[in-house]
């Protein structure tokens, strides 16, 4: 999103996705490559009256929608999946375009996506019988809940719009889907491809700024908000759903610990830590974003996690070296900056990166931060950038206690060979997903979703699906 562009040579072929069909509009967001720093696209942004029809699209295809089996819903998912990967070149050089990230992250990101859409479809949701006895018969059954308002990020388009997508839609409800009006692109050009495989109405794609996700948000005849973003924007997304009493699932931020024992072999282990602070140059949720490191192995660590810094290179995700693109705006850039500062001012120890080149482009070099005072911004806020810091103890204790001292509570991680030991802390983190010796990893067949003010509600596995379902007891009198 970004101030009108002068030039007339932007790529425009984008349309928004209502009742089957690819529809213009006189608003447009105008999409800047944050590699460049200059506008290269732009879309259209959905008016309120487009956002209606969109609506009652999607609540009069919920009618026959709702009468189909799984498994036919199933059959097109998968279908629609094949449809995304023989496209997947194409839509990953378009992400890379919009939202920054190295050309192999963004492929990474749409096989992930397909990989978890496929794992949901085979998953079964069955009516649980609580009593079957001569006298009577009751059982849990599970419907769909009607219309789902699907609003995302930009930090990963494709992967964070598939799993409430797919999830809405093998439950048997229809959707209406908006993408963050900084990457909206990609997303519409993945409603272009289901286009012609789902009924008209049963998938709806709207680009729109952030009005328009308040417009769902408080949309009388939308039934529920699966909505991925910052936990300011989660805490008004609950307020304004309170209005119609939505069901609401929220994916919110994270300040996700990793802590480090005294038993691992820092070499051994520096390549899957930096990856799991680095990747999209940080601007995950679940990334790491503080290091706990035992003294015994603090300094190795430090020196084998710089080696990695130092070797990354930053630059254009479209250039196939490059491992750190630039970050994905200029409100994230210049947030990211401030921290910079913030940390630099009072007194914190940069052992790597920490300077940020002049233009054009948002890169920040990954930066690696030790003796931080830990009242500092960047191990209190969610930095969602490439700076981590590096932080010492002695005490497992004290780096439980230090770990859980947040309001976050998405996901953290604990790092050692003895397993059990491991899972011991790991089940102290006030976390979502607490991993042992990885991070990051996810699955269609687990749960994923925040503790504390990381949000409400799960996506993926059996637990997520029946967050788009409602409840419904079924009680027979023989
Ligand atoms: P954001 O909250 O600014 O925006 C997210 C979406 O909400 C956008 O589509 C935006 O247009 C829309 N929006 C803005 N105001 C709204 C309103 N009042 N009502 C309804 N919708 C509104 O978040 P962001 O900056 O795009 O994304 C980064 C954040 O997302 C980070 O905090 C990150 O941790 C979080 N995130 C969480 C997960 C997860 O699974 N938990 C995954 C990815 C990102």
């Amino acid at each position: 999103m970004a101030e009108r562009a002068d030039t007339l040579d932007l790529r425009s072929d984008f349309g928004l996705l209502i009742d089957g069909a690819l529809e213009s509009s006189t608003p447009q967001l105008y999409v800047v490559n944050p590699a460049l720093g200059r506008v290269f696209a732009r879309c259209p942004a959905a008016t309120r009256e487009q956002l209606d029809r969109a609506v009652h699209a999607a609540r009069s295809a919920f009618l026959g929608w709702r009468k189909t089996t799984y498994a036919e819903r199933a059959a097109l998912i998968r279908q629609a999946m094949e449809k995304m990967k023989s496209h997947r070149e194409e839509l990953a050089e378009l992400l890379t375009r919009e939202q920054g990230k190295p050309l192999s992250q963004s492929l990474a990101e749409i096989d992930r996506g397909a990989g978890q859409s496929n794992g949901l479809v085979g998953i079964e949701i069955a009516p649980e019988v609580l009593v079957d006895t001569p006298e009577q018969h009751i059982e849990l059954v599970y419907r769909p809940l009607g219309v789902v308002g699907i609003i995302t990020p930009w930090n990963a388009p494709i992967n964070l719009a598939l799993g409430p997508l797919v999830s809405a839609l093998y439950t048997g409800n229809t959707v209406v889907l908006k993408p963050s009006p900084y990457t909206p692109l990609a997303t519409l050009k993945l409603g272009e491809l289901l286009r012609e495989l789902f009924p008209a109405g049963v998938v709806n794609v709207l680009a729109g700024g952030d009005e328009l996700g308040a417009w769902m948000t408080e949309h009388e005849d939308i039934d529920k908000i699966s909505f991925t973003g910052s936990v300011a924007t989660g805490k008004k997304v609950l307020a304004s759903a309170a209005g119609t009493l939505k069901r609401v699932t929220l994916e919110l931020g994270g300040n996700d610990p990793a802590i480090i024992l005294d038993d691992v072999d820092p070499q051994a282990i520096a390549k899957k830590v930096f990856f799991a602070c680095f990747v999209n140059s940080g601007q995950v949720c679940m990334a790491i974003k503080r290091i706990y490191a035992h003294e015994r192995i603090y300094d190795a660590l430090c020196e084998a996690l710089v080696a990695e810094a130092k070797r990354a290179k930053v630059g254009n995700g479209l250039d196939p070296d490059v491992e750190i693109g630039p970050l994905q705006n200029k409100m994230q850039y210049d947030k990211v900056v401030e921290i910079i500062e913030d940390t630099k001012r009072r007194g914190a120890r940069i052992l790597v990166g920490g300077e940020v080149p002049s233009g054009p482009g948002y890169f920040i070099p990954p930066t690696l931060v030790t003796d931080i005072d830990e009242s500092s911004r960047l191990v209190r806020e969610e930095q969602f950038g490439p700076i981590v810091p590096i932080m010492k103890f002695s005490d497992v204790d004290d780096a439980i206690r230090r770990a859980n001292d947040t309001r976050y509570g998405l996901s953290g991680s604990v790092w050692t060979n003895d397993l059990e030991r491991g899972a011991a802390i790991a089940r102290q983190l006030e976390v979502g997903t607490a991993w042992v010796n990885q991070h990051r990893a996810t699955s269609a067949f687990v749960p994923f979703g925040g503790a504390k003010e990381s949000g409400l509600g799960r996506q993926y596995s059996v637990l997520g699906l029946k967050g788009y379902m409602e409840p419904e007891v079924i009680s027979i009198a023989k």
